[in-house]
Order: structure tokens, then C-alpha cells, then sequence
């Protein structure tokens, strides 16, 4: 007989690198779930209660396996206005971390309720956390097209801002493990191959993107990358970072799992755009079908979209996305 496994326990055993034989279910979208619940992402965000609600009905209604309590990303709106486009410019400006105030973070504060709210009702579910990590954040204290100038003509100050922020961000992760969370969610858009060289990634990235996973997993959490973009000529480079799974996007499913589906669990890849929003019904369970028999074969994907769901993707889609994964985990394991 197949044994039960308790949502933690079959996460767990997924991002452990175990054959579970399963396709575990993943869903990502504030957008989306807010317009369900007929709010604002922002007031959606803040109201606790409602969230955490919504995020249980929702997992109820699909048997998602993970809880989202929220994102901790609240650095550079603590320490500047948030207009200002590059709050650190040169390395006399990096004193300006000084000011923030870990006890004063609402985004940890936030999460710290949600988990609780969550943990009341059920505890056997495991709970993420959306973090930016060390570099993510060193683009956005920088602004965005600063920082990519920085990479080619000013490493040391990328170097020195990374190395400023680290025992912030080690701190901001200790809290979040600290309240209960499981699992830490690190998506990385403005460094992927979409947007930086793989060489710069390397030389500038790779090594706190390496401690930051090496700090989760000393906090007894696990630490899924999302690589958000095309990361296709760079996986060889965060692989060497132990994430616990890949939660992938704009990739070759079939070439990714015969390459790396043996060393680590795999999880998305399903298109947010094309698919799930301008896609037909058909199209995303034909998507979603091939995606779990691709993937599913190595006994650890968890299906899920490709990045965060928008307000206006047509509820059939996600429907048949999850459907399709039903179809394909009975054809693959029973
Ligand atoms: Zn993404």
C-alpha cells in the first residue's frame, strides 16, 4: 500500500532528493488570490487574517502543499524614500545600512503573524518565505541599472555592499526561522542569464548566493532558488550553491531533468504568460501533462507556475494545470 505522507512529510522528503513518487502541488500569486478575495495586492498584504484565510481556502480547494506567509523586503524602504531610485551610489554611502533597524522591520513582523495564524490551524503543513537574497538586494539598494554598470566597472563596491549587508540579511533570516517558517523562497530575476553575464554572476554573485543557502540550512530551513529567467547557461554554477530544489522558469524541462533530475527536486516551469494567462485551457493541462511526465520520471517535481500568478489569469487554467499533474502522477507512479 502507498504510504500517506503529511504535507511536511512529503516536502521534506521532496526537497531531501527522495523518490516520493508523487507530484506535489505549488502555488505562487498574492496578485491573484487577492483579486479572489476582491482587495488590493497591497491591502491583501497587510491584513493578516485575510491572507492567511484566502492562502487556506485556496490550498483546501487544490491540495496545494505549502503555505506563503509573505516576502522580507522591507531594507531599502526602512532606510530611504522609496523613490529614490539608487540609495547607495559609492562606498561612503554603505554606512547608510547602519540605520536599519531589525526590530523595527513590519515586513518580519508581517510574516511572524502569518506564521502563527498558519501553525494554529494546521501544523502539518510546511510555510515559505519569499526573500531577496544578498546580491538581489545589493541590485536594488544600487538601482538596477546601476548595479549592472557597477559589475562591469565597480566590483569592489558591489563587493563592499554585500558584505554590509550579509549580517543583516543572516539576521532577518534567523527571525523568519526563528518564528517557524520552513522553507525560504529565493527568487533572482535581476541577476539571471536574462540580464547579467554568466561571468559576472560568478564573480560578483555566486559566493554570497552560496552563504546565503549555507546560513538557511544552518537554521534547520531549506532553500529553493527560483530562476527567474533563463538561467540555461548557468545551472552547472548554482547547483554548486546546494539548493534544496529549483523552482525553474523559460527552461527545456526534458534537458534539465536528464541532466540534473537525478541531484536535486524540480519544481515549475509552467508559463505564467504564455500559458496560464494567454493560454487556453488546453494548452496549460497539455503543458502541465508534459512538464510532470518529464520531470516526474526522476520521482521529485513539485508542478507549479513558472513565477508569481497575476490578478487576471482565468481560474479553468489553474484548475487544469493542477488536473493535468493528477493525470500524469497516476500514469507515472500507480
Ligand atoms: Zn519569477
Amino acid at each position: 500500500m502507498k504510504r500517506q505522507y503529511t504535507n511536511k512529510e512529503l516536502i521534506f522528503s521532496a526537497l531531501n532528493n527522495e523518490r516520493i513518487n508523487a507530484v506535489p502541488k505549488f502555488f505562487m500569486g498574492t496578485a491573484f488570490l487577492a483579486q479572489q478575495a476582491g482587495v488590493s495586492s497591497k491591502h491583501f498584504e497587510e491584513d493578516q487574517e485575510l491572507y492567511v484565510q484566502t492562502n487556506i481556502e485556496f490550498s483546501k480547494k487544490y491540495g496545494t502543499t505549502m503555505y506563503d506567509a509573505g516576502f522580507y523586503a522591507d531594507v531599502k524602504e526602512q532606510i530611504s524614500d522609496m523613490k529614490i531610485e539608487s540609495v547607495i551610489q559609492s562606498i561612503d554611502e554603505i554606512d547608510k545600512l547602519e540605520c536599519y533597524s531589525i526590530a523595527k522591520s513590519k515586513a518580519l513582523d508581517n510574516i511572524a503573524k502569518k506564521i502563527y495564524m498558519y501553525k494554529k490551524n494546521d501544523s502539518s503543513t510546511p510555510i515559505y518565505v519569499g526573500v531577496r537574497n544578498t546580491p538581489m538586494l545589493v541590485a536594488e539598494l544600487l538601482g538596477v541599472a546601476s548595479f549592472y554598470k557597477k559589475l562591469v566597472r565597480d566590483k569592489r563596491l558591489i563587493e563592499e555592499t554585500s558584505k554590509a549587508l550579509e549580517p543583516i540579511l543572516f539576521e532577518g533570516l534567523t527571525k523568519i526561522a526563528e518564528a517557524g517558517c520552513d522553507i525560504v523562497w529565493i527568487p533572482m530575476p535581476t541577476i539571471s542569464g536574462t540580464c547579467i553575464s554568466k561571468k559576472s554572476y560568478v564573480e560578483s554573485c555566486h559566493v554570497y548566493s552560496t552563504r546565503f543557502i549555507e546560513k538557511i540550512h544552518q537554521l534547520g530551513m531549506k532553500a529553493i532558488i527560483h530562476t527567474c529567467g533563463k538561467w540555461n547557461d548557468r545551472f552547472d554554477v548554482v547547483m554548486q550553491e546546494r539548493p534544496d530544489a529549483i523552482h525553474l522558469s523559460e527552461t527545456n524541462m526534458s534537458e534539465f531533468a536528464s541532466k540534473y533530475g537525478e541531484q536535486v527536486c524540480m519544481m515549475g516551469n509552467i508559463s505564467v504568460l504564455n500559458t496560464l494567462l494567454y493560454g487556453e485551457p488546453e494548452d496549460v493541462y497539455r503543458e502541465s501533462y508534459q512538464s510532470c511526465m518529464e520531470a516526474g520520471r526522476y520521482g521529485n517535481y513539485i508542478v507549479a507556475p513558472d513565477c508569481g500568478v497575476p490578478a487576471n489569469v482565468k481560474e479553468k487554467n489553474i484548475e487544469e494545470m493542477f488536473r493535468a499533474s493528477e493525470v500524469a502522477a497516476r500514469a507515472l507512479y500507480s
